[in-house]
Order: structure tokens, then sequence, then C-alpha cells
């Protein structure tokens, strides 16, 4: 299989049907043998019942469904766990993100040779005030944190080569810092792509101010195992034990 397509949602009745006809439009216009993996993390509107229905007339879609909501990483690494696909994809379920841009996401994986290619949303669609300046502050810690030259670690949109996400594990609220755990797993070859990014057309965002607790814990946690994690008597030099 050429493709699988990763997306976890929550509560996303209303952009799902037009999210899979325009995914199934590109695979079919460029002949890919796919899967799409719709991962419901526990919503609580009608978006199992969408994709249900979605399914009846689409063989490719796929639904995993959590009982309660497990957040991003439990619905991505899932996703992970189930795809068939030589390239995985993943992206929102929201369209925010554009399934046109998943050919040359897959191409430039393939033939620059990446373990991922990252997308980048150099112009965002997003509220500047609480989304794009603690992004940025984050994006500018994480690259220096890892080393890794991305301006968007958090960008949904992103291709895998599928030896990738079978060889990494993603829990908590690490979804912000996939390139970092993929690199620790000894995947170096990260590339990036600009991606077109769109305001959300429906519903509302699920992160809220929480979301700058978690990831700066998060970015803690990284920063904590880069520096100690292959020399952890430092770590306990520095306690004085
Ligand atoms: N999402 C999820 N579980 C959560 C929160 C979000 O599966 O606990 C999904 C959500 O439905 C969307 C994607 O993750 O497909 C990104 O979320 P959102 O669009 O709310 O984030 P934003 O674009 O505002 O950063
Ligand atoms: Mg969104």
């Amino acid at each position: 299989m050429d493709l699988s397509i990763v997306i976890p949602l929550l509560n996303e009745e209303e952009s799902l049907p037009e999210l899979c006809d325009w995914i199934k439009r590109v695979c079919d216009a460029n002949n890919f043998s796919y899967e799409v993996i719709l991962i419901d993390d526990g919503s609580t509107d009608d978006s199992w019942e969408v994709l249900q229905k979605l399914r009846t007339e689409n063989p490719h879609l796929k639904g995993i469904k959590f009982q309660r909501n497990y957040g991003k990483s439990a619905a991505l690494n899932e996703g992970f766990r189930a795809a068939h696909g030589d390239v995985i994809i993943t992206m929102d379920a929201d369209l925010q993100d554009s399934p046109d841009e998943i050919p040359e996401l897959r191409k430039m994986l393939l033939d620059g040779h990446y373990d991922i290619v990252s997308g980048w949303k150099k112009v965002r669609y997003d509220n500047t005030v609480t989304k794009n300046i603690p992004s940025k502050f984050f994006n500018a810690v994480t690259r220096s944190v890892s080393n890794i030259k991305l301006h968007d670690f958090n960008c949904g949109l992103k291709a895998y080569h599928k030896k990738v996400v079978k060889g990494i594990e993603v829990y908590g609220e690490m979804h912000r810092y996939i390139p970092v755990l993929a690199k620790w797993a000894g995947f170096k070859r990260i590339g990036e792509k600009v991606v077109e990014h769109r305001a959300r057309k429906y519903g509302v965002t699920k992160f809220g101010w929480e979301r700058f607790v978690n990831g700066f814990l998060d970015l803690l946690s990284i920063q904590f195992i880069s520096r100690f994690g292959k020399k952890p008597m430092h770590f306990f030099g520095l306690l004085g034990m």
C-alpha cells in the first residue's frame, strides 16, 4: 500500500464529509493505493455516526473509536500502530490542513530519502496573540534543545517513512515534539515543506489555555532527557548524590 493517512479527531462532525471527499479526490487522481485511518478521540458529537455513514460509501476509510478523550498523542499513536502504508501522512480533521499537499509531501519524502517531512504553516490563519507568539517561542526553544532545524514542530501535516511510525511511541502531549522523538529513535533525516494553512471552517479549537502548561511541562521533559538521557549520572551529580 502506498499511503496511510492518519487523522485524529475530536468533535469534528461537520468537517468529516468534506475532508473525506477531498482526500478521495486527491488520492484517486494520483492513483494511490491507500487507507484513511480516522481515530475518534472520544467525541461527544455525532462524529462516529458520520464516519460510519461515510464508510458505507468509501471502503478506504477505517475508524478507531476511543471510549473517552485520551488526547491527540494517543490517537496518533493508535493510528501509527494500525497503519499499513509505506508512507504515513498525518493531518488534522478540521480542514485547516489541505489534502492537496499529500502528493508533494510523499514525493519529497521518497525522492529526498527523508525519514520525516514536516509541514511548516508559514502563513497561519489562527488567532495571532494566543497561538502565533507562544508557538514561535516553543519552536525556538525546541529547535535549540533538539538541534533540529524546523520552524513548526507542532504542524499536524507531516509525512513519515513507515519505519519511523513503527519505531516511536507518542504519548502524553508529545505530539508537539514528534520530530524530537524520531531523532532520539535514530531517524535523523528530517525535512521541511511549506504547507498551506487554512482558517477553521467548522467547530472550535480543542486546545485551550492548558496547552501552554502541558506543552511547557513536556518541553521540560524533552530538555531533561536531551541533557541527561545519555548521561544520567550528571544529573545525580548536580543533586550531590
Ligand atoms: N484532537 C484530538 N484530540 C484532542 C484534541 C484535538 O483528536 O484531545 C484533534 C482535533 O479534532 C483536530 C486536531 O486534533 O483534528 C487538531 O486540533 P485543533 O484543530 O483543535 O488544534 P489547533 O488547530 O487549534 O491547534
Ligand atoms: Mg485546527
